[in-house]
């Protein structure tokens, strides 16, 4: 078996990962089988030049792809010291990526993250988008997905309230099935103060779609 691609150097993304974004080389090993069965299957030749390190590339695909299950997302979760700030803190339009856990085919959008912190505790914006990109890079439905991201932010930061946004394009239905393109899927998890006060709400919402 060939191990050529487990002895390629980590990129700069992959160290920051922390060489969560590959696998195991009997890991990939077995994904390749697969992805050749699926060559086989819809009458391909896997050994036409074109597709003959098509399963180890589509190995290497799902292993970045699902690198958020062997990251814990909690360790992004690490208050800032010594803040003050106590206003609704909003991050916009982080991008995610993730894998439709029906179909394994990718749905990609963006995250919007409101919070309103308790006993000046926010966390670094980056942490934020780190922690999205952990439980998108896994096998998701996009409703568990949003409340995962913000229970661990509710667990973790302990703020007055969270509520996490999250509009994304599924190719399992844009380009199959049903075929909408261009629909969105438009998800939302709500906790704490942004629960109970219906105004609180609407104005992370009107900040999240840019009105005021
Ligand atoms: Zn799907």
């Amino acid at each position: 078996m060939s191990t050529g691609y487990s002895t390629t150097e980590p990129d700069e993304e992959e160290l920051a990962a922390g060489g969560a974004s590959t696998l195991p080389a009997e890991a990939l090993a077995k994904i390749a089988r697969g992805v050749r069965l699926i060559l086989e299957g819809i009458g391909e030749d896997p050994e036409r030049p074109g597709l003959r390190r098509t399963p180890v590339r589509v190995a290497e695909m799902y292993a970045e792809l699902t690198a958020g299950m062997r990251e814990d997302p909690h360790e992004h979760v690490v208050p800032l010291p010594g803040d003050k700030h106590d206003e609704m803190v909003i991050v916009k339009d982080i991008h995610i990526a993730s894998l439709c856990e029906h179909h394994l085919a990718p749905f990609v959008g963006r995250c919007h993250i409101a919070y309103i912190p308790k006993g000046g505790r926010i966390l670094g914006l980056s942490k934020l988008a780190r922690m999205a990109e952990n439980f998108a890079r896994r096998l998701q439905v996009q409703e568990r997905l949003t409340s995962d991201i913000a229970d661990t932010l509710q667990d973790g930061l302990r703020p007055l309230g969270v509520m996490v946004v999250i509009e994304a394009e599924h190719t399992c239905m844009t380009l199959r099935g049903v075929k909408k393109p261009g629909a969105v899927t438009i998800t939302s998890a709500i906790r704490g103060a942004f629960r109970k006060d219906s105004r609180t709400r609407a104005e992370a919402m009107a900040l999240i779609r840019g009105k005021d």
